[in-house]
This record gives structure tokens, sequence and C-alpha cells, in this order.
């Protein structure tokens, strides 16, 4: 196994060289486990792969807004694409100047833009004339400048997962590259909206980079169309969407970094990206114990202490993630589903893997579980989801505490007393 931060030592899963059983011992399972090593090293190689042009990297916080998290990489020197009131307040909280944040999202409500230039925020990405007609209006009644770009839709097919392709205009992202010329045009008569440029986000798990090559190319083309209409264009946000092989961990930081000297090298655009999930999927692993084995005449299934509402992406996105037992203690081997305790046959990790054979508490990892993970989780089944802890200078710190299923009863029956 070949990944930072996660290592076996002497047959035993470890982080950063304290054996996942110890830390077991002091947080219970289910346990998000990150490594604070693993997810320095993904920023570092990202920042190395573009340091041959001059690029802001905005962490997307959608991939995992633990303020640990968001705290480590801003230290590294990130900002944060943000896409709610919420995500800028957990910015804010986690230290990331508001100079570095950028506002995406097709659904921005008032409340929230007043909130972002409150906040000063670098910019605010554009997804549609209404948008642009609200914040215009907001902007003339507090007469303030704000930094506007507008996001363009490429109108390109991508293969990825249905459910995380945005480049094309049957999804609901962006604006159609006509569109955008025209109130882009607008928006340079406007006395109380700063022009800031244009972004594009064509969408996740991408690993072809011809596709964000051909994704480039367009935004490149309608900016320098607009310049050539006299247009301030400074900047050009790339969005996200670098692919990670949940098979061998592999990122490719290096032709992304390529793709993008290639367009863009001698063009004169400020850039910024928005990496989310290639930085931190691999930062995490889920820790989960046996419940209980179950046979029937067609399966066998191993029942575990996380579930759906823990780590949805499985059953969400049909997503492979690489299973193992913590420490091994048979040679044994059979075929099992790997499914959890809620009361749905899409609660599941994984189906039809081969794994040793474990016993009743023995511990079970979930690779790469760090993005999109604890961001989905809920309390689905009555079910308080999984903890969260970092290890950190061979510390482990707790990062996050989950709401018992007590509190929530606490809150949610006050409410009735009154
Ligand atoms: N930027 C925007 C606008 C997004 O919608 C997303 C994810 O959906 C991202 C960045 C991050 O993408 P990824 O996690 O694939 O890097």
């Amino acid at each position: 196994m070949n990944l930072n931060g996660f290592q076996f030592n002497k047959g035993e899963l470890c982080c950063e060289d304290i054996a996942i059983s110890s830390i077991v011992n002091k947080h219970k399972t289910p346990l998000y486990v990150y490594s604070s090593k693993n997810l320095i090293s993904s920023y570092k190689k990202l920042k190395d792969a573009v340091s041959n042009l001059n690029i802001e990297i905005l962490y997307a916080l959608k991939s995992n807004s633990t303020i640990g998290i968001v705290t480590l990489l801003g230290e590294q020197g990130a900002g944060a694409d943000i896409v709610s009131g919420g995500e800028l307040k957990i910015a804010k909280a986690s230290k990331i100047p508001t100079s570095k944040i950028v506002f995406s999202g097709v659904g921005k409500t008032e409340e929230e833009i007043r909130q972002a230039i409150d906040s000063k925020i670098k910019q605010i990405n554009v997804e549609s004339e209404s948008e642009l007609e609200k914040i215009i209006s907001i902007a003339n009644s507090l007469n303030t400048k704000v930094p506007v770009s507008l996001r363009i839709n490429p109108d390109i097919e991508v293969n990825t997962h249905k459910k995380i392709a945005t480049g094309s205009n049957l999804t609901k992202f962006g604006l159609p590259t006509d569109q955008a010329i025209s109130l882009y045009q607008r928006i340079k008569l406007e006395k109380n909206i700063k022009p800031m440029g244009l972004a594009i986000h064509i969408g996740s798990q991408i690993f072809n980079n011809l596709e964000f090559k051909s994704a480039y190319e367009s935004l490149l083309k309608v900016a320098n169309n607009l310049r050539e209409q006299g247009c301030d264009v400074p900047n050009l946000d790339l969005g996200g969407g670098v692919g990670v092989n949940y098979d061998n961990f592999e990122v490719d930081f290096t032709g992304f970094g390529r793709t993008i000297y290639e367009v863009f090298n001698k063009q004169g655009y400020s850039l910024s990206i928005e990496p989310g999930r290639s930085l931190v999927a691999n930062s995490g692993i889920l820790i989960a114990k046996t419940i209980y084995l179950k046979r029937n005449n067609k399966k066998n299934f191993i029942i575990i202490d996380a579930a759906m509402n823990d780590f949805i992406r499985p059953t969400l996105y049909e997503a492979n993630h690489k299973i193992a037992l913590v420490k091994n203690s048979t040679n044994t081997e059979e075929i099992f589903d790997i499914v959890g305790p809620i009361c749905e046959t899409g609660d599941y990790f994984s189906k039809d893997i081969l794994l040793p054979t474990p016993k009743e508490d023995d511990l079970i990892v979930i690779f790469s579980a760090g993005a999109y993970g604890s961001v989905m989780s809920s309390n689905y089944n009555s079910r308080p989801p999984a903890n969260e802890v970092m290890i950190n200078n061979q510390k482990i710190q707790l990062l996050k505490k989950s709401q018992s299923i007590d509190d929530k009863i606490k809150s949610e029956a006050s409410l009735l007393i009154c």
C-alpha cells in the first residue's frame, strides 16, 4: 500500500505511526481518522504542479468543511471556495482571509449575498441573470462596489458520474457562453459592480485532461473576446474536478498543472483553481467495527457499525473504496458484502469483495474517505454520525464530536414544552 500517512506496521494499520486500534480505544467507532501529513503533502504536490503559473488555490469547502481540516489548509496558504452562508462562516472561523474567499453556487439567497458583501470576499461567481440582478440591486442599495465573476457553462459532456457532471447546459450550472458575454458587457456599465473575470467548473472526478483542456479553451475564447471588446477581465477561475483513483490512491496533479500551463501560459490572466476532492480524499479513512457476520445461501455479509449516514458515497455514486481489515488475524478469505445497520438495501460500502474473514469486534477500514464523506453525514435512523480525529505531530486531535441523540432529543423536546 502506498498511501502517505497510513501504513501497515507489523500487520496493523497505523496513521502516522499511531496504531488505529489505540486511536479507537480513545474515540469509539465509527470514526474518521485524518492524517495531517497526508493533507499537507497533497497541498504541496498541487502547489508544485502549478508553480510555473501565478495561481491562487481556493480549497472547495464542500468536500470537507471540518474546521480542523480547513484551518490546516489555510495555514498552508489556501483560500476558500464556498457555496453557502454556512461555509462562509466556517471559512472565517478557520481563519481564511476573506480576501481569499470566492462564493459559487446557483442559489445564493439575498441574505447570503449580503453576508458575502459585508465580509468583503474576493468575488461572487454569478450563475444566472436573476442572480446578477439581485446583486446589482443590493450593491446599489448599499452603494458599495461588489466584485463579480461570471461562471460560464461550456456545454460539454464530461466522462464522470452523472450526478457530478456540471459542464453541460442540461444541468443547472453556469451561463451559456453567449449569455455570459452579453451579461459581462452589461456589468461593465454598472457603477457598483467590479468585474473580476470568468469562472468555470465542469464537474468532479475527471481523469481525462483533454476534458479540462477543452473547457479551458472555451473559457479563454470568451475571455479574449471580451477583452477585444474593451472589457476588463483580470482573473480566470478554473474550478476543481481533479479525479482521485480510489483503487490505487493516485491523483494526477502534474497532468492537471501541465494542462493549465498549455492553455494559459503567456495569456496575461491571473488564475485561480478550486480543488476539493483531490486535496482531502486520501487524507481521511473511516474506521468501523464488525458487529456481526451473517450468511445465507447466496451471500456473506459483514455488518459494521458505520452506515450510509456516515458515508453515503458507495450508494449515492456507486463509488468503490478500498476496504481492508485494520489487523488481519486469520488465513481464510471469503467474498463479502460490507453493509451497515440502516434499514435500506442501499446501506452498503462494498459488494462482493474478497477479505480475510473477520471476527466480531474486528476493525474495518474504508480508505480515501476524506472527501464528500463527513460533510454528507446525517442522523438518518437516529444514528449520531461518526466523530472525527486528526493525527498531528504524533498527537490525536479531536476535530469533531457529533451531536448525540440525547442532545437532539433534548433540543427537540424543549421546543414542545412552550
Ligand atoms: N468548484 C465548484 C464550483 C464545485 O461545484 C466543486 C464541486 O462540485 C468544486 C469546485 C470542487 O470539485 P472537486 O472536489 O472535484 O475538486
